[in-house]
């Protein structure tokens, strides 16, 4: 807020006029004057004599060293009887500088000279409300009263005892939960904030569900009537609940049979694309060295191979593996069984052959086509595959060597959860 203007505060205000500024207009500060008398302000005129050599209002020579000052001004200016500041009041809303006088104002009237220690004492001068800064400026004489009607003095709530500015204090009272109130279906009187857990469990005059609703009973009833119905409805109450349960299950036996077909068909997809892989055909070339030592064991295996994601061997008996095979070499492909993975089996086409080293038209060849792992056995061949004296002679060792060729086929791999039944 800008200061009360000099002029606005002079009682006399015929004397405003001799005293003004010829250059401001205003009340004069620091008077000098031409030597024609004309006064002026002492900034005012220094400023305008920059500029120019004269008396802007005679026109007489002037410059600053000619100035003089006027004691009959000063001391008139002391003596000036003005109005306390607090006489006014600014109307002009802060920015401009309107002044009125006020009636309810200081009516002090003072010399210009001692002003200023009144108006630091006086107590019409206006303080900001401390309780809100919406109130605006208060004369310091009224703030007692004004504190005890300001709008935002606090204010104590009866019912939950919390202070409120007092403005707010009717919207408070619409929502306090502390309000005491009575039910409308019970007349109980009871805290707003309770009202709801009474009306959902408590109020007797309230309706309500049976119960049983989940399970079918739609009836409804006061709460008070309702344990009457309970205690007189319980074969009813049964039946409905086992229909339910009934239904229940049979709809998540429905879901669950879904599932498992869904599962079951994503399996057979699965197995599909495991069997359609193609594995590639084994061609094995056994040597047996030193076969007139090796043959006095009576059997002989090769190294371990794997085929389809088993590891095998082949093994011969070179004087029959039982009483009626004497004589013969009985020869197999063997599983090598501790490796089988659950549910895979191999479907196989293979032969195994002694090899003629002197006219191979005269190799003896066993053919083969079964399914491993086969049951109740690890291997599977001929054990009357060819008489013993027949390998000693007739070109099938050259330099103490037997060759034994084979070649298997995997014709399909299958996949099954399927868990066989324990035999
Ligand atoms: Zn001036
Ligand atoms: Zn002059
Ligand atoms: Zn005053
Ligand atoms: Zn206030
Ligand atoms: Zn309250
Ligand atoms: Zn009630
Ligand atoms: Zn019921």
């Amino acid at each position: 807020m800008e200061p009360i203007p000099l002029e606005t505060v002079i009682v006399d205000q015929e004397i405003v006029k001799e005293l003004q500024c010829g250059i401001c207009l205003q009340i004069i500060n620091k008077p000098r004057q031409c030597l024609q008398g004309h006064l002026y302000c002492l900034d005012c005129i220094s400023q305008y004599l920059k500029k120019s050599q004269e008396c802007p209002t005679c026109r007489t020579s002037l410059n600053v060293e000619k100035l003089s000052r006027s004691l009959f001004v000063e001391r008139h200016l002391r003596n000036l009887n003005v109005w306390c500041k607090y006489h006014f009041e600014n109307k002009g809303g802060g920015n401009n500088n309107v002044w009125e006088v006020d009636e309810q104002g200081c009516n002090e009237i003072l010399t210009m000279e001692n002003s200023t220690r009144h108006e630091n004492t006086c107590e019409y001068s206006f303080e900001p409300c401390k309780l809100s800064s919406d109130c605006g400026l208060i004369r310091k004489i009224q703030l007692v009263d004004h504190l005890e009607k300001c709008p935002k003095r606090p204010i104590k709530c009866d019912h939950c005892l919390i202070e409120y500015p007092f403005s707010d204090i009717d919207k408070h009272l619409l929502e306090c939960e502390m309000i005491e109130i009575q039910c409308d279906k019970c007349n109980t009187k009871l805290l707003k904030r309770d009202f709801e857990t009474h009306k959902l469990n408590e109020c007797p005059n309230c309706h309500v569900h049976c119960p049983f609703f989940d399970s079918g009973c739609l009836k409804m009833f006061d709460r008070k009537n309702l344990q009457e119905h309970i205690d007189k409805s319980l074969g009813e109450h049964l039946i409905l609940m086992k229909n339910n349960y009934t239904q229940s299950i049979s709809s998540l036996k429905k879901d669950f049979n879904q599932q498992l077909k869904e599962k079951d068909d994503q399996i057979k997809k699965l197995e599909k694309v495991l069997n359609d892989k193609h594995e590639p055909d084994t061609k094995i070339e056994w040597c047996v060295k030193n076969y007139s030592i090796a043959k006095k064991k009576g059997y002989i295996q090769s190294e371990k191979f794997v085929l389809g994601g088993f590891q095998w061997f082949l093994g011969f008996y070179t004087d029959g593996d039982s009483a009626d095979s004497k004589g013969y070499i009985s020869i197999y492909l063997f599983l090598d069984t501790h490796q089988i993975p659950k549910g895979k089996s191999l479907a196989l086409e293979y032969y195994l052959k002694f090899f003629n080293h002197r006219d191979p038209s005269q190799s003896v060849k066993k053919e083969f086509r079964t399914t491993f792992p086969i049951k109740g056995g690890r291997g599977w061949g001929d054990r009357k595959a060819v008489k013993s004296a027949l390998l000693d002679s007739s070109g099938f060792i050259k330099d103490d060597t037997l060759l034994v060729k084979a070649e298997i086929n995997v014709k399909k791999t299958c996949w099954s959860i399927d868990q066989e039944p324990d035999t």
